[in-house]
């Protein structure tokens, strides 16, 4: 097998992707023989009740909240993409984190950071009114992580690579802390690698989250959400949580996701070439003052992301050079292809500005301390023919 094409990842020095991950993507938990139809794809069961033969004798479905066979599918296939013992899907990505917060006491706190996803501060404020501190650390300092753990620090929450500075944290440095010096479980939300790229619970994390509404669903027609985890505790407890919530996707949402999942691998290595031939375009561009891809050498996270994941995906950030409010309202106007809205890892290149879009209720000095000025542009890039993207993207630049 030698003379197979290597991989971009291989090529730009990051680890050896193993052998099997599109296989699980396409079968894991999608076998035949569990339907009497011998169906290929799994069926989307809409019945929200199951017969019993006798009162409490069921086929281990008794009712949808509980569990739907379409649902079991879905989440045996997201534990094998993470060799995890246990995957469960949500209702959104949001949904994973109410869910292991519903799961603690007054009294508990939590480790995060300011510069994370914003959707998540919503969750941990209405827990705070319930007496679940959150103490917001900066992570580039490890010391800080240190100090703020204590006896009553159940979860630490960190995401990386982080948005949208793509700034990358050592994964396995931050597992190694949390065990030694606290009770406290590490979660990493891995929405901008998905599994095919980075996979946190080989790198000692307890858990990994995700927002399906992203790259894994990649098609920007999902909002939904999943957790896997080796601890057997742990799952019991989110599983337990999440049916008491209800933070169940439907039936049709399941089959969408694990329809998705079967191109995972193929799309993200598109996203990938098409990001880096960005990045390298952007990167040699007068107008601009300096891009954020971790596959760059010139990127912060350029040596630790190389050692902990397989590749980068379609997210990149950029800053115009001398950049102005005006230049970048402009720059976002000009663009004829590429999209110009929230959200990320769909087919399609999407652009926003942070600055007036996902971070825009964030104090002004946060906004600067966490990279997001004026001048600050994400790009998503898409599967589109990269030569299109990188001439509207230029095309744009020309005009400011
Ligand atoms: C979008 C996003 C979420 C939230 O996911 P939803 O599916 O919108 O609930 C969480 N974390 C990251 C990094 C995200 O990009």
């Amino acid at each position: 097998m030698e003379d197979l094409p290597i991989s971009l990842g291989e090529k730009l020095g990051f680890l050896k992707q193993p052998k099997g991950f599109a296989t699980k993507a396409i079968h894991a938990g999608q076998e035949s023989d569990q339907w009497n139809s011998g169906a290929v794809v799994p069926p989307i069961v809409t019945s929200t009740t199951f017969v019993q033969k006798t009162p409490g004798e069921h086929t281990g479905f008794r009712y949808s909240r509980y569990g739907n066979p379409s649902r079991t599918s879905l989440d045996a296939c997201l534990a094998a993409l993470d060799d995890a013992k246990y995957a469960i899907a949500f209702t959104a990505g949001v949904s994973s984190l109410t869910a292991i917060m519903a799961t603690f006491e007054s009294g508990d706190n939590l480790i995060s950071s300011k510069k994370f996803f914003a959707g998540d501060f919503i969750i941990w404020d209405t827990f705070k009114k319930l007496g679940v501190e959150t103490k917001y650390i900066d992570f580039s300092d490890l010391g800080n992580l240190t100090e703020a753990l204590d006896e009553k620090t159940r979860m630490v929450w960190i995401e990386s690579p982080m948005n949208p500075s793509l700034t990358v944290l050592d994964i396995k440095a931050i597992a190694d802390i949390v065990h030694s010096k606290s009770k406290a479980f590490l979660v990493v939300d891995n929405t901008f690698l998905t599994p095919y790229f980075q996979r946190p619970l080989e790198l000692g994390a307890d858990i990994v989250a995700y927002s399906i509404s992203k790259f894994i669903g990649g098609h920007s027609d999902i909002v939904g959400g999943s957790i896997s985890t080796n601890n057997q505790e742990l799952y019991e407890k989110i599983k337990a949580s999440q049916i008491a919530l209800g933070v169940t996707p439907s039936p049709f949402t399941c089959y969408l996701i694990n329809r998705s999942l079967r191109t995972l691998s193929v799309r993200m290595e598109k996203h990938f070439e098409n990001s880096y031939a960005v990045a390298k375009y952007l990167e040699s561009h007068p107008k601009i003052e300096k891009v954020n891809h971790p596959a760059l050498k010139s990127h912060q996270g350029f040596e630790i992301a190389t050692k902990q994941s397989y590749g980068h995906s379609g997210i990149l950030s950029f800053y115009i050079k001398n950049g102005t409010l005006e230049m970048s309202k402009t720059f976002f106007k000009s663009l004829k292809l590429v999209i110009v809205g929230e959200s990320l890892g769909g087919t399609e290149t999407l652009a926003s500005f942070p600055w007036v879009m996902s971070h825009s209720t964030m104090p002004e000095d946060e906004r600067i301390k966490a990279g997001v000025t004026e001048s600050l542009i994400r790009i998503s890039i898409g599967l589109e023919d990269v030569r299109d993207v990188i001439e509207d993207l230029g095309n744009a630049l020309e005009a400011i």
